[in-house]
């Protein structure tokens, strides 16, 4: 059986199901955390109709989770917006405004940002972009968390925004890079195509250093790391995961079609690369 297609993730949710784990929205979870439970996520970053599958076949088990859309055309989508709500979904907004204005502008070469002067410009006009975004978006649905995009060929981290403003003044309850305990909470996510791809990521991993005393190896009973989804199956099955995780999923990134599949495969590993490549160069220039 192939890993990262669509029947590999049904097998992946009904191993969770068996071992009694329930699953949460991420706005559930933050209002009432269950306490053996999934915090289910997916950003929906690209080919959105594969997140609507999931969303369908998430519905059949009767479980919920929450879905982040990005404003970009490969994402958005009213029509399937409102079809992953109807099906019980929370859904969010993926935010990535500061690197799209940075993008947008130093392609019309009017800013670099390089002084103080133009980095408030930036940041001013990205929290522009945000409100009218997510207004946007709430036109469609009720939006209640916000989750950062992770833009990794951007030198722009979207969370500069909330140095100088607070999502709460904007209705939002959660962010879940900023208010989940992963003290407490174990992060899993198939960036990289691969569950234990942290090397490889730029944005999307959790300050473990200093908080996340359950997160790696560690925190999986016998100790194995998680490579593929069948290791997380297995480790399911010998009961070794911790009581709260956080899945985060992108669904582009699971297809059953062999040309897509093939090409998904292909495109990560030179995307881990240069991701590989960027994280180098930033823990360098710490
Ligand atoms: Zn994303």
């Amino acid at each position: 059986m192939r890993d990262f297609t669509p029947e590999t993730y049904k097998l992946l949710l009904k191993s969770f199901l068996k071992q009694n784990y329930n699953f949460q929205s991420f706005i559930d979870f933050f209002t009432n955390a269950k306490s053996r439970t999934v915090i289910l996520r997916h950003d929906v970053d690209a080919r959105k109709m594969n997140s609507l599958l999931f969303a369908q076949l998430e519905n059949k088990f009767g479980i919920k989770g929450t879905y982040y859309f990005r404003i970009t055309p490969e994402s958005f989508d009213e029509n399937i917006i409102k079809q992953i709500y109807d099906l019980g979904h929370e859904i969010g907004y993926h935010y990535e405004d500061v690197s799209l204005i940075a993008k947008t502008r130093s392609i019309f070469n009017v800013q670099r940002y390089n002084t103080n002067r133009d980095k408030a410009l930036l940041i001013k006009a990205s929290i522009d972009s945000f409100s009218k975004n997510l207004a946007k978006l709430r036109r469609i649905v009720p939006v209640e968390t916000v989750c950062m995009h992770g833009s990794p060929l951007s030198k722009w981290d979207n969370r500069l925004l909330w140095k100088y403003y607070n999502y709460r003044d904007f209705g939002i309850k959660g962010e879940p890079y900023f208010d989940t305990d992963f003290g407490e909470v174990f992060y899993l996510t198939d960036t990289g195509r691969r569950w234990d791809g942290e090397a490889f990521s730029v944005r999307d991993k959790t300050t473990r250093k200093e908080t996340n005393k359950t997160s790696g190896t560690e925190a999986i009973k016998g100790g194995n790391s998680l490579h593929s989804t069948f290791d997380i199956i297995n480790a399911l099955k010998e009961n070794r995961l911790p009581e709260k995780i956080m899945l985060t999923v992108h669904p582009q990134r699971w297809d059953s079609r062999p040309l897509v599949w093939f090409r998904e495969l292909i495109w990560q590993n030179v995307k881990n690369i240069v991701k590989g490549t960027l994280v180098k160069i930033q823990n360098d220039k710490l």
